[in-house]
């Protein structure tokens, strides 16, 4: 038995090895309070002379991160001790937002941190909006991915995000007459308190060069080399001790690639060819939608690949003798075809630097890679030059010429003599520049191909990819997208949350199917006005921010009427501002009986050089001049055009919402999620019948959701006899708006400018078909505004809506996921405080 005095010694040599477990830090609003003023104080020294948010904010941050650290590592060591299958989701974005809110939320200390904020005197308001957006994506194939780590850390599933660690995120975006101004996000500049560096784990990626084939084996030399460092972010779950990782790569400069030019005495050419290097991952391109083939675009993807199962295959062999089970223990999910050269890459890392023959690498890439496919849209569809990746990866052409090869003589085996099979499903597109279909490449190599909403699967097997479903029909399946309700839902609506608290419990934020009992109440009077209280007091947050940023008066009686979502001619804000001229057409005629008064926010930013979509921003900006300063108009209808819609302004503007504008020509939106997020927060839809649209009005019903507009294959029947001027011209109203829109009055002093937006409604091969859907949606508009009309109608429709949103959590998604695809055990984390009692 030991005496008292070595126990004692025991326990100090422990206290001395900075290894020793510490013990778990308090989740009280004293521990959480004290840490903040140390590190407010102490780490970043600041005192009571500071006046900004930035410093409380980054001092919060450092206490709550502390909180992540602690779970974070013993997930880690969690998920390797038990050896569990892992699935790596690589996207080359991540559109987080920000991190801290969510935090608070999943770590389960949104209370203790209000308490000691209270206490402190501070506004914790004014704290969380000083923390930047990480805009590292474009729009919802972004934000999904964010929120699918979300709801994998939430459902215990040990999933790792890949991606790049942009210097400059989306560009931020502010209006100056009228027009889409670009301005660079330095998002890192103030630092970022939520990454961790891992220069441990940098890996080399290997560009240029050649291949030397000697005797079965192949090198590839003479490259010019860039190293990937890893930046880790933790991603918690809600309230289960899991904390996963998604790691980000910086593009750094080769010491000795520096040294060479050095030594040649060329130090500015040593320095520029790192500025090469770290070019990279320097900025994010701003494309939503379409392809702009710019060769640093492919460094890009080849530079994540790379570095991603590097950092994969050097984990596995720390753990493993053989890659026998290889296949059984990992997955990699690509988020579209932009991480899709990963097939050839994991091909040739397991031959060229493990020593795998063909057919083993074969079979450990085909079981392991699914890909997600996000849109139809042929400008959309990546293809590079055969000779880019002869010049850039000239060993991973080689490897897709043979995974083609091999390919095309199965596919002649199944269909002898068609050739023109064999030249449409070919990787390799023959033309004037011989092409690589990145799409086809990912099919080919991938166990899983799925479309992200039930209409878009149908069309992907029926029409783009309907070679290869023919080929592989059991390889095609549906994951329809979500959103999750941490973020949309339990973050950004506290009001309505409490109320969904009070009135179901709040098993609904990791059960969303639970809002469903919500339905009984859809005709309580009392319960109606609660709800109507909650709705009201997030107008007014929302019209606070359309004062602010666009300087219009929002009236929260009106009828808000909201599209925010990139701008892209297929999402059809044309359409929109046809509606809106239209009405200004009423009101200037004293059609005004019984009217219903709006406030039209439209808001999302255009590629840069997608001059149309620049156009289309201007002319909202135009009428919106107009409408809101005619005094004949007053309150009776208000246009605004809010500036750099990003994640942390959707958060105001869901829970403010009235309509939800989802009108894309049908067909053309794979899911969308803005309209998850609207409905979520109580927003009727007005839409079409396009992507996940289809799936909310099978939620709702007919009589909780405004449909219009041709179906998708409406659309494509009427492609071949569609004359819009015919149609304008059978219809009065429409007439008129284009009359007005024509005559010059919203350009007076710009002659001319909108005739690219005329002449596209007018043309007869529009591949949107606005003018198609012109009657549909202006009679639909008028049902909204009506229903609105009768205040006890609307608020039932909105809680309906609220109700029967379970289906659209990522939650649901992700069990889906697992369930058909990655076939992940869940793995819970003992808990940190468990551990010391
Ligand atoms: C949800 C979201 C999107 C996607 O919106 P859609 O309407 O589905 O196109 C785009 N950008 C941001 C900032 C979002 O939060």
């Amino acid at each position: 038995m030991p005496n008292r005095e070595s126990s004692a010694a025991e326990s100090k040599k422990q206290t001395c090895n900075p290894l020793a477990p510490l013990p778990p830090l308090g989740m009280d609003a004293e521990a959480i309070s004290f840490d903040f003023r140390r590190y407010f104080a102490h780490t970043l020294g600041r005192d009571d002379h500071c006046t900004s948010s930035h410093y409380p904010y980054k001092a919060l941050a450092l206490a709550v991160r502390d909180r992540l650290i602690e779970r974070w590592k013993r997930t880690r060591s969690t998920y390797e001790n038990d050896d569990c299958k892992r699935t790596f989701y690589l996207s080359l974005e991540f559109l987080m937002g920000r991190t801290l809110s969510n935090a608070i939320l999943n770590l389960d200390v949104s209370e203790e941190v209000n308490r000691a904020f209270i206490d402190l005197g501070i506004n914790l308001d004014d704290i969380r909006g000083s923390e930047p957006d990480a805009g590292l994506g474009n729009g919802g194939l972004g934000r999904l991915a964010a929120c699918f780590l979300d709801s994998c850390a939430t459902l215990e599933l040990p999933v790792r995000g890949y991606g790049l660690r942009y210097e400059y995120g989306m560009f931020r975006q502010h209006i100056a007459n009228g027009y889409q101004i670009e301005d660079p996000d330095l998002w890192l500049r103030d630092g970022n308190p939520w990454e961790l560096e891992r220069p441990e784990y940098t890996q080399r990626i290997k560009f240029c060069g050649h291949t030397e084939h000697i005797n079965g084996s192949v090198r590839w030399v003479d490259t010019q080399d860039v190293l990937a460092v890893p930046y880790d972010l933790p991603v918690p779950g809600y309230r289960n001790g899991t904390v996963n990782t998604l790691r980000l790569w910086k593009a750094a400069a080769t010491d000795e690639f520096n040294l060479e030019e050095f030594n040649a005495g060329s130090y500015t050419e040593a320095v520029e060819a790192k500025n090469d290097a770290e070019h990279i991952t320097m900025v994010l391109y701003p494309n939503d939608a379409s392809e702009n083939g710019k060769e640093l675009r492919l460094r890009q993807q080849y530079f994540l690949a790379s570095a991603s199962i590097k950092d994969v295959i050097r984990e596995w062999k720390e753990n493993h003798g053989s890659f026998d089970d290889f296949a059984d223990k990992n997955c990699f999910q690509l988020n579209d075809t932009h991480p899709s050269v990963s097939v050839a890459e994991l091909m040739r890392q397991l031959m060229d630097e493990q020593g795998l023959s063909w057919d083993q690498a074969w079979m450990i890439t085909g079981s392991t890679m699914a890909y997600t496919n996000h849109t139809l849209l042929p400008e959309a569809l990546e293809r590079w030059p055969v000779k880019l990746f002869e010049c850039l990866l000239p060993r991973l052409l080689e490897i897709i010429y043979e995974i083609n090869a091999r390919f095309l003589s199965e596919v002649a085996l199944r269909w002898p003599g068609d050739t023109d099979r064999l030249r449409r499903m070919s990787i390799i597109e023959e033309g004037q520049t011989s092409m690589v279909r990145m799409a086809y490449l990912a099919i080919v190599g991938s166990f899983s191909v799925n479309g992200v909403a039930a209409l878009h699967t149908e069309l992907l097997k029926q029409g783009l990819f309907h070679d290869f479903y023919e080929f592989w029909p059991q390889r095609f399946n549906n994951k329809t997208n979500g959103v999750t309700p941490r973020r949309w839902l339990a973050a950004c609506n506290p009001g309505l949350r409490r109320l969904l608290d009070e009135t179901v419990g709040n098993g609904w934020i990791s059960d969303l199917p639970a809002l469903e009992q919500l339905v009984t109440h859809a005709e309580n009077v009392s319960f109606q006005r609660k709800w109507q209280q909650v709705k009201r007091e997030n107008k007014q947050r929302l019209a606070d921010l359309v004062k602010i940023d666009c300087n219009v008066g929002f009236d929260c009686d009106a009828m808000f009427d909201v599209q925010v979502k990139r701008i892209h001619e297929y999402k059809r804000q044309l359409l929109n501002i046809l509606h809106v001229i239209h009405l200004y057409n009423r009101i200037k005629a004293g059609d005004t009986k019984n009217w219903t008064k709006r406030c039209v926010l439209i808001g999302g930013k255009a590629a840069p050089g997608y001059q149309m979509a620049k156009l289309i921003i201007k002319l909202v900006n135009s009428v919106a001049r107009v409408v809101n300063n005619d005094y004949q108009v007053g309150d009776l209808l208000k246009v605004a055009f809010l500036p750099n819609y990003r994640v942390s302004a959707m958060e105001v503007i869901a829970p403010g919402s009235d309509l939800s504008e989802q009108i894309s020509t049908a067909g053309k939106e794979a899911s969308g999620t803005g309209n998850m997020k609207f409905m979520m927060n109580g927003a009727v839809t007005i839409g079409t019948l396009d992507g996940a649209n289809i799936e909310i009005l099978e939620e709702v019903g007919e009589s909780n959701f405004i449909l219009f507009g041709l179906t998708s294959e409406e659309v494509e029947a009427m492609r071949h006899h569609y004359m819009p001027n015919r149609i304008i011209d059978q219809d009065s109203d429409f007439k008129r708006v284009m009359q007005l829109l024509e005559s010059g009055y919203f350009n007076q002093f710009e002659p001319g400018i909108f005739d690219p937006v005329i002449e596209s409604i007018r043309n007869p091969y529009d591949p949107w078909m606005t003018a198609a859907d012109f009657r549909s949606y202006i009679d639909a508009q008028e049902k909204a505004a009506k229903a609105y009309l009768d205040q006890r109608q609307w608020i039932r429709m909105s809680i309906v809506n609220s109700a029967k949103s379970g289906r659209f959590s990522t939650d649901r998604t992700i069990q889906e996921y697992n369930r058909d695809i990655w076939r992940l055990n869940q793995t819970s984390i003992p808990s940190v405080i468990e551990d010391v009692q």
